[in-house]
């Protein structure tokens, strides 16, 4: 049976010296409920709290844990990293490396600007789209997550969704007066916004896969049309690829989809969970950035030795070794269909959302699309469902406004007694 004492004492003392017990909204178990449960350390597919119980992770801290935790090279690279110092904020050999990795991995890339964050990514691509367009406003999809910088939390996913936040205080007018919202997967809505706004608009931007309101895929032809509006209209397509870059496949989302972006935003997994975050795209834009041109973006530690050795070494296993992402499929696939059969045989209504490494399981019958469609689904089960497969040592997103990441250290029988915790859990709870 597993017990929380620590992970509650813990969490007591958090709450005195830091706002809500956390640092990211989203962890403090506030809309599940419960304890948050304080980690220790973890190892491959497994995580292990304070508490020493031990639960099979479909977080994978976000995304980037792709070949699992504590990967040895990983870990192996950053120490001997760090012996040559934390920072220099000069120039190294190491950041042209991962840019020319990075160029040789993913599709519509000549230049590449590190930064530290997937906030600072979209932040930074956004400054850059308005800067080049000469145009100010721009499209965002409700229930997509673009990090937390004023212009984004305008029906945003994640924490936003999870926490019903609808308006932010602290933004001001001025900051979301720009931000134009569209249900995702309605191209018409958008044209309509483009008509509406003709030479105004800047940029869309997009997760192209969606995992901050659960997973949501994009419908046959809705990134296709973003694409043909945006190249008629001057508009920079900005692929919001925090989460499905490198994770879909080696050239993310453009190459699963076989979407071009203009603009792309990388986040966590080309850190391998250092902090990190790059943005990308064709030389003609990348060019007005700062020393290039006069749109200003910088930091300190940016290109940080130990986060580029990081990613580095992790993208590095990603490009010689494609057989992770067949594998990564087949074992993503293989624990769907499992979610499928116990959801059946449970009987209760239920949508399971899936591509490559990345699946939400929505307990609602009809088709869930956008964010109505996910907020309408059944978040009181999921709750439920959470807690249930949490004391069963399945550690799930604690919200259903997110998507799950599957890490290639899961092996068959982790993912038998997900699916078998599952089929407990929903006895348990219905
Ligand atoms: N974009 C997407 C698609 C994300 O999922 C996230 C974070 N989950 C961000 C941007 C922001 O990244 P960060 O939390 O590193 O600022």
């Amino acid at each position: 049976m597993y017990q929380y004492e620590s992970s509650k004492t813990l969490f007591e003392r958090a709450q005195q010296s830091i706002p809500g017990g956390v640092n990211s909204p989203v962890r403090a178990f506030k809309s599940v409920g419960g304890t948050p449960v304080f980690m220790e350390k973890a190892k491959g597919a497994y995580l292990y709290d304070v508490d020493g119980n031990q639960y099979v992770d479909y977080i994978a801290s976000w995304g980037p844990m792709i070949m699992g935790h504590a990967y040895e090279p990983v870990v192996k690279a950053i120490q001997a990293k760090a012996e040559d110092s934390t920072s220099f904020g000069a120039p190294t050999q190491l950041e042209i490396e991962m840019a020319e990795l990075i160029k040789s991995m993913a599709p519509n890339v000549d230049m590449v600007r590190m930064v530290n964050s997937g906030t600072e990514a979209c932040m930074s691509a956004l400054r850059l789209a308005r800067g080049y367009t000469g145009k100010n406003k721009f499209i965002k999809f409700e229930g997509c997550y673009h990090g937390h910088a004023d212009a984004f939390l305008v029906k945003a996913g994640s924490g936003l969704a999870t926490f019903n936040i609808q308006t932010v205080p602290g933004i001001t007018a001025g900051a979301a007066n720009d931000t134009l919202t569209a249900p995702y997967n309605n191209l018409d809505a958008v044209k309509q916004l483009v008509a509406e706004h003709k030479n105004e608009i800047a940029a869309i931007i997009i997760e192209p896969v969606a995992g901050n309101m659960g997973c949501i895929l994009p419908e046959p032809g809705f990134l296709e049309g973003l694409r043909t509006i945006c190249t008629a209209e001057n508009i920079v397509l900005i692929f919001d690829e925090v989460m499905t870059g490198f994770r879909l496949a080696a050239g993310g989302a453009q190459q699963k989809l076989n979407i071009q972006a203009d603009l792309i935003c990388y986040g966590k997994v080309i850190g391998a969970g250092m902090p990190v975050g790059a943005f990308a795209g064709k030389k003609d834009i990348m060019q007005y950035i700062a020393p290039l041109g006069n749109v200003y973006q910088a930091g300190t530690l940016s290109g940080n030795p130990l986060a580029m050795i990081a990613g580095y070494t992790l993208l590095k296993e990603l490009k010689e070794n494609h057989a992770i992402y067949t594998e990564l499929e087949q074992k993503t696939v293989y624990l769907r269909n499992g979610l499928d059969r116990v959801c059946k045989e449970a009987g209760i209504p239920y949508t399971i959302n899936q591509l490559g490494s990345m699946i939400s399981l929505h307990f609602a019958e009809h088709a869930v699309t956008d964010f109505v469609s996910a907020s309408a689904t059944n978040i009181e089960r999921f709750k439920q469902f959470f807690h249930a497969m949490l004391k069963r040592g399945i550690y799930l997103p604690p919200s259903a406004f997110e998507s799950w990441f599957l890490n290639h250290a899961l092996t068959r029988d982790d993912l038998d007694k997900t699916i078998a915790a599952a089929a407990d859990s929903l006895k348990e709870i219905i």
